[in-house]
């Protein structure tokens, strides 16, 4: 059965590239009917957090990814890579190696000053551990192959091939008895019984560097996957311009879990010309081979479009539920939440429609819907106040007067009530709505003005005339 994995180092935030790369596992895990673990890669104690744990787990759960069993933890897995390293050693596969710093820097020197790159020169590959000196805690290096190359048979990249003399024989274990990053993965892979590595192209020439772990204790080499990075829209390296931010800032700024999913898959992987696609549908479809080679370009613009759709054909009170979910995450969120009662929620609730109409994503609805967040009087804006002049104000008046003891409150009712008016007064209906729009919303767009009327109520809709008149 296909295991994949998600192997993030907790020294930020879930980044957008990362959840991506989550996903794509979740996808391929899930299309294979197999499993998705979560490695948290946090031997790095210096830069790593709880708070960053944390934070990936958030995005991750948000997003709707859902890995199989508990997250692992890399660093507590740190016996067992000195295990490994030990048994590599007692293999003859690796050795103990003696240098001081200042060795390796001339080497590092020597090899630079010879135009070659900076290689560690194999002083105790084949060096008696007795001639150690004393003091010297050793590292553990690999016994790299040192002619030939090593190939790596890559789902998206094709068949790599890295000549080996470019590869030496690199730590695996440092001297204070922890394992560097390529040993660990390699381990931990093995013992979680990854089949399939999904993951940044960074990370390519380390395979070629793990690949000789994995022969060196003959374990099979799992089948690699290394997707292209996400670029600006320019074309350039992703910033945080180009939209290089965690999964927690798309969630602030508004955007809907089901849209960002959708967007990311379409990030590097196809099929055909489908842009919309549900997450069973993602699925269904998805496999390594129509993973594209060449880097895909980050779009707010094609994002926010596509959120716009989510928001329209997600149901009302679902949306409602994301609004409220995203509250306390928002400034001044919490003052929102706590407006929120059984009433104000009925009235968002009727409002949903017309509401979701016109946003793009929940901040633009959460804008669109001050109108019912707000004590009289109101804030009016700058057009909208235009808007009642002395003939607005007047108006105003009248439909106060009018609709106050209409018999019956509905968007019917009281649409036949202002356009009575306006063919008494002569007037178009735009005439009338405008200042009545401007009065019970201040301002100059917002959800058909008669289902603001219905949703608002009699005595708001009143008191509010009042206030603007
Ligand atoms: N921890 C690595 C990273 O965050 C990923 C390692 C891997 O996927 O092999 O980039």
């Amino acid at each position: 059965a296909v295991v994949t994995r998600f192997a993030p180092s907790p020294t930020g935030f879930l980044h957008i590239g990362g959840a991506r790369t989550a996903l794509f596992n979740w996808l391929y895990a899930k299309a294979k009917g197999g499993r998705m673990l979560l490695r948290i890669e946090d031997t790095d104690r210096e830069r790593s957090t709880p708070a960053a744990v944390d934070a990936i787990i958030d995005g991750l759960m948000w997003l709707g990814i859902e890995w199989d069993g508990d997250a692992i933890s890399q660093y507590e897995r740190a016996p067992r890579h000195r295990e490994v390293a030990e048994e590599l050693v007692a293999a003859g596969r690796a050795y103990r190696c003696y240098c001081s710093q200042a060795e390796l820097e001339t080497m590092r020197e020597t090899a630079r000053a010879a135009g070659r790159p900076p290689r560690y020169d194999g002083t105790w590959r084949d060096r008696d551990p007795s001639e150690a000196p004393a003091g010297v805690k050793p590292t553990i290096r690999i016994k790299a192959p040192q002619d030939g190359e090593t190939v790596i048979d890559d789902q998206v990249q094709g068949r790599v091939v890295f000549p080996n003399k470019d590869l030496d024989d690199f730590i695996i274990l440092r001297s204070d008895g922890n394992p560097t990053y390529m040993h660990a993965v390699v381990v931990d892979d093995h013992d979680m019984g990854v089949t399939h590595i999904v993951r940044g192209d960074d990370h390519l020439t380390n395979a070629a560097r793990q690949k000789i772990i994995y022969d060196a204790m003959g374990w099979r080499l799992p089948v690699m996957a290394h997707i292209p990075l996400i670029h600006g829209s320019d074309g350039a390296k992703l910033s945080k311009r180009h939209g290089a931010l965690g999964v927690d800032a798309y969630r602030a700024m508004g955007y809907l879990p089901s849209a960002l999913r959708n967007y990311l898959v379409r990030l590097g992987w196809s099929h055909g010309d489908a842009e919309i696609l549900s997450t069973d549908e993602m699925v269904s479809l998805f496999d390594l081979a129509s993973i594209g080679r060449s880097p895909s370009r980050f779009d707010f613009a094609k994002l926010e479009n596509l959120n716009g759709h989510y928001m329209r054909s997600t149901g009302d009170a679902e949306l409602l539920a994301a609004l409220e979910a995203l509250l306390p995450y928002l400034p001044g969120g919490p003052a929102i939440a706590a407006r929120i009662d059984e009433t104000v929620r009925a009235q968002l609730l009727a409002a949903m429609p017309g509401l979701k109409e016109r946003a793009k994503t929940l901040l633009e609805l959460l804008d669109g819907a001050q109108f019912l967040l707000s004590d009289r009087p109101i804030a009016i804006d700058e057009k909208a106040q235009a808007l009642l002049d002395a003939t607005g104000r007047k108006i105003a008046t009248d439909l106060a007067d009018q609709l106050e003891n209409i018999p019956e409150w509905s968007a019917a009712s009281t649409e036949a009530v202002v356009r009575a008016y306006a063919e008494t007064g002569g007037l178009k209906l735009g005439k009338v709505a405008q200042p009545l729009r401007a009065a019970l919303t201040g301002r100059t767009t917002s959800p058909g003005i008669f289902d603001v009327l219905a949703v608002l109520g009699r005595d708001e809709t009143v008191a509010r005339l009042r206030d603007a008149a």
